[in-house]
């Protein structure tokens, strides 16, 4: 048994993982491959460290080796989609022959770099398949990943820790934690560290994309230029034979270029430029995706040639009604025990949130800023450190800021379960009533480790 955020071992039938020191919860959102799936027979899939837009890179442990890996999948959000909780397939998310086009594009040219850093060294790539209808990477797990796009609800990386074959360093670190209570471990020193880790994490992805796209650019461009240089060899010679009847030009390859750019260079040749604008996933907005006529053929002076300028791919996924992933911000409780307070929910650490008594009719309220669309919840019932010794909640009422409301029965499970709400339902706030409970075998209070909308 691994955690699902280290992939180290864990004690069968535990949630708590020494290593790491957090809950082995697995991450549902559907559009990650399963926690605990394994993959091509051989990778067993833990929870993603993050994803940039193009790609998700999960943290997993190869069965074969015994050793922790990174998997990173080609997943461009902008044109597949995923419910893992039907299958690991990814679909494209329109039949249209451009979309297909664009994945299947992607897909080469994420191949090409995960082979292009094997060859110089930049990455060690182990092992690439294809499955599930999309590709895969595998490279060994290393320090530089710290600087891989954001880990899920800002949550530490898996390596913060420490890492595998430190061992004398590792073994410390563990008896370190065992020594604590688990339920105190992170206190706000560590949250403090959190805050600062996910900031950084945030940047980093900042950066990613604007180095990714700017990268596209520049990627066009090579794969242009390899793509003639028997053209390019043979017509400079000619442009110089040519060069006394100065009406005649060559035009010049532009693609993967700036729009701006682009222009000025035609224009200086003496051409005339027309533009067209269409959404593309893989160039960058306002940077050229083809020309109408190909790089190293004659004109003459004030002839026309057609860019086809990229409109990047964010309205295509706005036409696509997908909403973006609800976020609650803040919870209230109708009351707790001291220690224990509401807001606890909105981690999925070891702490809770518990109501005094019994908890039957007390409630707590999820706020965010805004309107969010939500289709269900993740739902962690009891108290996840101590679950038998603590009551856990059977029967509860949501209600919404549309004025809906249902009622959901709950697992008496320490695992996390899913609680789907069977529609999208467009909220500012959720209140949760407990309606039924159950008493612990030390305690009566009824405690919720985790609620998470999805
Ligand atoms: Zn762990």
């Amino acid at each position: 048994m691994f955690c699902y955020h280290c992939m180290r071992k864990i004690n069968e039938g535990s949630t708590y993982c020494p290593h790491c020191g957090r809950q082995s919860f697995p991450d549902r959102d559907p559009h990650y491959l399963a926690a605990g799936s394994t993959l091509n027979d051989r990778y067993l899939i833990g929870n993603p460290m993050g994803e940039d837009g193009f790609s998700i890179n999960y943290i997993a442990r190869d069965l074969n080796i015994d050793e922790r890996v990174a998997v990173k999948e080609f997943y461009p959000m902008g044109l597949v989609t995923r419910d893992s909780a039907i299958s690991g397939r990814v679909s494209l998310k329109s039949e249209q022959e451009d979309f297909r086009a664009s994945f299947e594009r992607g897909k080469d040219k994420f191949l090409q770099e995960a082979r292009l850093s094997r060859q110089n060294g930049t990455a060690d790539v182990r092992d690439i398949f294809s499955v599930n209808g999309t590709v895969y990477v595998v490279t060994s797990l290393t320090r530089d990943m710290r600087t891989a796009p954001a880990a899920p609800d800002g949550a530490p990386l898996p390596y913060e820790d420490g890492f595998e074959g430190g061992a004398g360093q590792n073994s410390n670190n563990v008896t370190d934690i065992a020594g604590k209570p688990p339920q105190k471990k992170k206190v706000s020193g560590g949250m403090i560290a959190l805050i600062v880790i996910a900031s950084i994490v945030v940047a980093g992805l900042i950066i990613t994309m604007i180095v990714l796209f700017s990268g596209k650019g520049k990627g066009k461009n090579d794969q242009a230029a390899t793509t003639v240089p028997t053209t390019v060899a043979s017509t400079t010679v000619e442009t110089k034979a040519t060069q006394a009847e100065d009406t005649s030009v060559t035009m010049i390859d532009v693609k993967g270029k700036k729009l701006s750019d682009a222009q000025a260079q035609l224009l200086a040749l003496g051409l005339k430029v027309e533009t067209s604008r269409e959404q593309n996933a893989d160039v960058a907005k306002d940077y050229i995706i083809r020309q109408s006529v190909e790089g190293g053929q004659k004109l003459q002076k004030g002839d026309t040639v057609m860019l086809y300028v990229s409109d990047g791919y964010e309205e295509v996924v706005t036409t696509q009604e997908t909403h973006a992933a609800p976020v609650f911000t803040s919870a209230q409780g109708s009351s707790a025990l001291s220690g224990y307070d509401a807001e606890n929910v909105l981690n999925n650490d070891a702490k809770c949130w518990a109501t005094e008594k019994d908890g039957k009719d007390a409630f707590i309220t999820l706020r965010a800023n805004s309107d969010q669309w939500v289709k269900g919840v993740y739902f962690g019932n009891g108290n996840i450190g101590d679950f038998q010794n603590w009551g856990r909640v059977t029967n509860v009422r949501f209600e919404f800021s549309d004025g809906t409301s249902l009622e959901k029965s709950i697992s008496d499970i320490s695992d996390l379960q899913t609680i789907d709400f069977g529609r999208e339902v467009k909220t500012n706030s959720m209140k949760i009533t407990i309606l039924d409970s159950k008493t612990g075998s030390e305690h009566e209070s009824a405690c919720i480790t985790y609620i998470k909308a999805y």
